[in-house]
């Protein structure tokens, strides 16, 4: 498999190129179609397979043609540490060089007042973790009506970090019609509950 045959934007594809990314990595051949058709993923990959490009290269695809309103972010990743959240923020920045994007990191130790800003201001995809996501939302200032896509990253480490209550009240928040990419490295019994429950008829890959 090529990039050039994944249909992502040719916008998306110049900066993969640029980033000098030649071939997919096996998670990105397998979650990346599915994905831009709109399917559901659980994608069972560590860290290091290129799982962040698997995610956030369709979203960025999908999210393309379209403007967040304000309070109502368009989509949701979910992190279970800021340093990851960052991490996946600068993989945003980095792929949607060419898209006008706008995106917010809601992270812990960062004031509030800085970040209701940003929410206001309307954004495509927030990246937080889910203790500081659900602060927002009880402050009132968050609204997660509109959101079309949620992603959940490491969910081992949110089942560890015990952050699964909090990951169910967000996915109930969301509407029902969102479509989910859900990814962990391992698949513990509490895991395959949440994916049983929150998922549509996933794309299953395992790497
Ligand atoms: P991740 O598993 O998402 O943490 O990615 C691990 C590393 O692989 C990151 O430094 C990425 O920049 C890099 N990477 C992701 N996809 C590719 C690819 N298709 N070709 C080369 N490097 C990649």
């Amino acid at each position: 498999t090529k990039f050039s045959d994944l249909k992502l934007s040719p916008k998306v594809l110049k900066a993969i190129e640029e980033a000098g990314y030649e071939t997919p990595t096996p998670i990105q051949a397998g979650a990346i179609p599915p994905a831009l058709e709109g399917r559901d993923v659980l994608g069972i990959a560590q860290t290091g397979t290129g799982k962040t490009a698997s995610f956030t290269l369709p979203m960025i695809t999908l999210l393309a043609r379209g403007r967040a309103r304000a309070r109502m972010p368009r989509s949701l990743v979910l992190c279970p540490t800021r340093e990851l959240a960052a991490q996946v923020a600068e993989n945003f920045d980095t792929y949607s060089k060419y898209v006008n994007l706008t995106k917010a990191l809601l992270i812990g130790g960062v004031s509030f007042k800085e970040q209701d800003a940003l929410i206001d201001k309307g954004v495509d995809v927030l990246i937080a973790t889910p203790g500081r996501l659900l602060d927002h939302f009880e402050r009132g200032k968050l609204i997660l009506n509109d959101v079309k896509v949620m992603v959940v990253d490491e969910a081992d480490r949110m089942l560890d970090m015990g952050f699964i209550p909090d990951i169910e009240r967000i996915f109930g928040l969301t509407p029902f019609t969102r479509q989910t990419l859900f990814f962990s490295a391992t698949m513990a019994p509490e895991i395959e509950r949440i994916t049983n429950t929150f998922l549509s008829n996933p794309e299953r890959i395992e790497v």
